[in-house]
């Protein structure tokens, strides 16, 4: 997909590795100025290699504080990618505070804040603007072991709507892309099993999970202009599964 952002800048969170590495690395090729936040510097330092005047921002975006201090004056934002997350993959019934909290501080509270930041910015300076937010198809369907991360991307939905709703007025709009398994660090780590792995990837109608790119280039069609009458909704990047 060929698209044009020129003269915007970009911020990305999770731009370390997956997907949020992949979105940056097509935003800077796509023209805009990037700003990559993540957690682990060498990441950072070989994502400014490959991609040069790409704006390095490490922080751990579960910290409120540290991000406020990291993030609090990042300046002029245009379009933002809520898409740093963690999935800790755990039964039910030996769930944690210590789960719960780190999941949700690091998967929702953080979209809030940064989402917060460019939000004022782009109010105060009278401009558009795009955010999307990567969710999952476990914000819709339930799969086992995962409910705390499940509840983090349900409350995304809804949080994804609610911005919408209130940041239309200012010409900024809101959406999710909700992947389907990406084998990603995290896409390994979730379907180690390979039992598992087969009978999931048997049950979407494309037998195929997502492919990274295909992820990448829905977040970027819903940042650019060719979405510019979409917002509060969700693209399905799940190879048919929810429609199965
Ligand atoms: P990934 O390969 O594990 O990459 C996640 C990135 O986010 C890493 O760079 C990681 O940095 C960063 N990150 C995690 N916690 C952070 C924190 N507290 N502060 C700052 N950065 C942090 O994962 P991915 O598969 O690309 O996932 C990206 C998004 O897609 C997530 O929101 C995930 O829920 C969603 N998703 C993934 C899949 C899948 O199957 N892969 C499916 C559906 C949705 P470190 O490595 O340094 O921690």
């Amino acid at each position: 997909m060929q698209l044009n952002f020129q003269g915007l800048r970009a911020l990305v969170t999770g731009a370390g590795k997956g997907i949020g590495r992949g979105t940056a690395q097509a935003l800077h090729a796509a023209g805009a100025r990037v700003v990559a936040v993540t957690r682990t510097q060498a990441d950072l330092v070989s994502l400014a290699r490959e991609c040069p005047g790409v704006e390095p921002v490490c922080v751990d975006l579960g910290d409120w504080e540290a991000t406020e201090r990291a993030l609090g004056d990042v300046g002029a934002v245009d379009l933002l990618v809520n898409n740093a997350g963690v999935a800790i993959v755990q039964p039910f019934l030996s769930i944690t505070k210590e789960i719960f909290d780190r999941s949700f501080h690091v998967n929702l509270r953080s979209v809030v804040q940064v989402s917060q930041i460019v939000a004022h910015g782009m109010v105060k300076r009278g401009v558009p603007g795009s955010i999307v937010n990567v969710s999952s198809i476990v914000a819709h369907t339930a799969l086992p072991n995962v409910a705390v991360y499940s509840s983090t991307k349900g409350a995304m939905t809804m949080l994804t709507k609610v911005m919408a709703a209130e940041l239309g007025p200012h010409k900024i709009r809101v959406n999710s892309v909700n992947p389907t398994v990406v084998m990603t660090n995290m896409g390994k780590q979730v379907l180690e099993d390979p039992e598992l792995f087969k009978r999931l990837q048997e049950r979407h109608p494309l037998g195929k999970f997502a492919e990274l790119e295909d992820v990448v280039n829905s977040i970027l069609f819903l940042l650019s202009d060719c979405s510019a009458s979409t917002t509060g909704s969700g693209i399905m990047v799940d190879a048919g599964y929810l429609s199965s």
